[in-house]
């Protein structure tokens, strides 16, 4: 990366990452944003504000990366929609502050050999995955046994099956921990976050998946852990605050100072930590499944769960339908791997045609909102 000032692409600026992002982008100067782009909300005063030239609003970034040329894309698209950009950055090795693990799950495969091609960093700003890079970082690969990932569990991790078919879009968007958009803040309740970031972590550090456990953690303190061969584990603390993760990805490697307070043990901090329970949540064992199938199959995996998610958001499915939708999609598809991004487009476009046609059929429990 260039010393002194970094050009930023900011792209999903007005979500809840991108929101957060500016702030931390407004408090050093080294920072300067080249470009702005959102899915559907317009930009213009935001570009006014922070006099940014370059801006797009939908569709493929990938003109507006090549245009703006920033040291940096900070990529808080929400879901598939992001993967363009991820692969531009991947490939062209500028460095990718990476907040849509939807790209890099979906691409999968194709997302690191560009990135092997490209030979950039890729710095991940879900806060587990930032955790897992600062407790690896200087670590020899041939010392590392394996990674945990801390759940919260979400809003409904004490609800029983019976409870959980009856929560409402309002209960799913209510997290116990942290404040995010709607699309994630449902998929921490059905704990499909958690599956993306599986593969996610599957993709980023190079681990088989037997290697990579989920755990429940309700306090969200821990955001993940190392274990090395000698025994020896090393775990990354803090507040749950995004704040962190952006800003450690921002200014990489310098580890700005940020507003957020220390960790204050004295005044007492219990850490529990559960399995998760694969009976009421299946989309954990689900992601795992399709991780490990490999080839499209996490790619249909996301696609599913996006449908699904915003069925579920729209009131046309139930909470307890997400996770079957997304299994009758995943018993569908053949998983044939992507040989380039068209193909993987088309994998995309399957799964969700797929979904919807899901998503429209009767309830067959009655239970349907
Ligand atoms: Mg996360």
């Amino acid at each position: 990366m260039a010393t002194g000032v970094r050009r930023v692409a900011l792209l999903g600026a007005t979500g809840s990452i991108g929101r957060q992002a500016l702030e931390i982008i407004a408090e050093h100067s080294e920072l300067e944003l080249c470009a702005l782009a959102s899915g559907s909300q317009p930009l213009d005063e935001l570009a006014a504000r922070h006099g940014v030239e370059h801006v797009q609003v939908g569709g493929d970034l990938t003109d507006l990366l090549e245009a703006s040329e920033p040291d940096l894309v900070l990529n808080a698209v929400v879901g598939f929609a992001g993967v363009e950009a991820t692969l531009w950055a991947l490939e062209r090795g500028v460095t990718l502050a990476l907040a849509n693990k939807e790209s890099l799950v979906a691409a999968g495969d194709l997302a690191v050999a560009a990135w092997k091609r490209g030979g950039g960093l890729l710095l991940p700003v879900d806060s587990e995955h930032s955790a897992v890079f600062q407790c690896l970082e200087g670590r020899a690969p041939e010392t590392l046994d394996s990674l945990v990932l801390t759940a919260s569990g979400g809003p409904f991790r004490n609800h029983s099956s019976a409870e959980l078919a009856h929560v409402s879009v309002e209960d799913a968007l209510a997290h116990p921990t942290w404040s995010m958009g709607p699309k994630i803040t449902v998929d921490s309740a059905t704990l499909a976050n958690k599956g993306l970031e599986l593969m996610e972590a599957h993709f980023l550090f190079g681990l088989p998946y037997e290697k990579i456990e989920v755990v429940v953690h309700p306090a969200s303190i821990v955001h993940a852990l190392v274990r090395f061969r000698d025994g020896a584990a090393l775990a990354h603390l803090g507040h749950p605050d995004m704040r962190v993760p952006i800003s450690f990805a921002l200014t990489f490697p310098a580890r700005a100072a940020t507003p957020v307070a220390p960790l204050d043990l004295a005044a007492g901090l219990t850490l529990e930590f559960e399995a998760p329970d694969a009976e009421r949540f299946p989309l954990l064992r689900l992601a795992r499944e399709a991780g490990e199938s490999g080839g499209t199959y996490p790619c249909a995996f996301n696609a599913a769960n996006e449908v699904a998610v915003a069925s579920f958001l729209e009131g046309r499915i139930v909470f307890t339908d997400v996770a079957p939708l997304v299994e009758d999609v995943l018993a569908q598809v053949d998983g044939t791997p992507a040989r380039d991004l068209a193909e993987l487009v088309e994998a995309d476009a399957d799964a969700r045609g797929r979904a919807e046609e899901v998503s429209a059929r009767p309830p067959a429990n009655g239970v349907r909102a």
